[in-house]
């Protein structure tokens, strides 16, 4: 549905009372001040995007108060000269619908009470997006019918972390950053790949012939997947594994004082293998 505007050729009075039909009512007498407009089964005609007019009767409050809610501008002409307000908050009674409005632009002035030919309208806030499993966060797909979007739980951005539940497929992955020491530069890296979900861990081992591996990986990773790699430090005294199981490794070396470098890669077990080549779906 396109947005439509509410246009109204009325008068303006300066009351608290209750407008009679056709009019309506500040509820104040300056502009500046005022901060709720009363609009009472007013004319009003309306016009579609294009300027078309799709519609004129005295205005059916019902059908568009949605429209008319919180978000919406009321634009007025008044002695020539152009006003808006916010609207912050709508209230619909019998054939009267008041609005609550604030940040009033335009030239500051006195409404003389009685009656003054106004033009005005009103731009909706939009029809009401229909947005399912709304929440907040969350981002919005298309479903591929008009007005209808989708928020997916499985997919949430909270302004500055962006949170999936599930794949990422992309050409590249990068960090992009502020150039850590070189001012008016910037420092880009992509991720480092591979044909498997792997992980892994990396540190120095001396004085000890074990390497704890993390708890967790009980859970996470094949142990039949754990590979290492040794670099001794300081001597050429090959270094060499004895023994791997789910949390730990025992490395062994010549001279019996293990001094080295580790690298300790394994496949995670907690998701499916990686389907590394596959048939492509168009
Ligand atoms: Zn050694």
């Amino acid at each position: 549905m396109a947005n439509t505007y509410q246009q109204g050729y009325s008068y303006v009075l300066s009351s608290t009372s209750t407008p009679a039909a056709g009019e309506y009512y500040l509820n104040n007498t300056t502009w500046t001040s005022a901060t709720e407009l009363k609009l009472n089964n007013v004319p009003f005609l309306q016009f579609a995007t294009n300027g078309d007019v799709v519609g004129s009767s005295d205005v059916d409050f019902d059908s568009y108060y949605g429209s008319m809610g919180v978000g919406s501008v009321v634009f007025a002409t008044f002695s020539g000269s152009s006003y808006s307000w916010d609207v912050t908050d709508v209230t619909e009674g019998t054939n009267i619908v008041t609005l609550d409005i604030t940040n009033l632009t335009g030239p500051s002035g006195t409404v003389t009470v009685g009656a003054r030919p106004v033009s005005f309208y009103i731009q909706p806030s939009g029809p009401p997006a229909n947005i399912a499993n709304d929440a907040n966060n969350r981002v919005t797909t298309a479903t591929g019918t008009a007005g209808e979007l989708n928020a997916e739980s499985n997919l949430v951005f909270d302004g500055s972390t962006l949170t999936v539940t599930g794949t990422i497929n992309a050409t590249t992955k990068n960090f992009d950053i502020p150039h850590p020491t070189k001012e008016e530069m910037r420092l880009r890296y992509s991720v480092l790949e591979g044909p498997e979900i792997g992980v892994y861990i990396r540190g120095k081992i001396t004085g000890t012939n074990i390497i704890e591996l993390p708890d967790y990986w009980t859970e996470l990773v094949h142990e039949d997947s754990i590979t290492v790699q040794l670099t001794s430090i300081n001597s050429p005294c090959v270094h060499h594994v004895i023994s791997t199981n789910i949390s730990k490794v025992e490395i062994g070396c010549e001279c019996g004082e293990i001094d080295a470098y580790y690298n300790i890669y394994a496949e995670r077990k907690d998701v499916d293998k990686l389907e590394v080549e596959y048939t492509k779906n168009d």
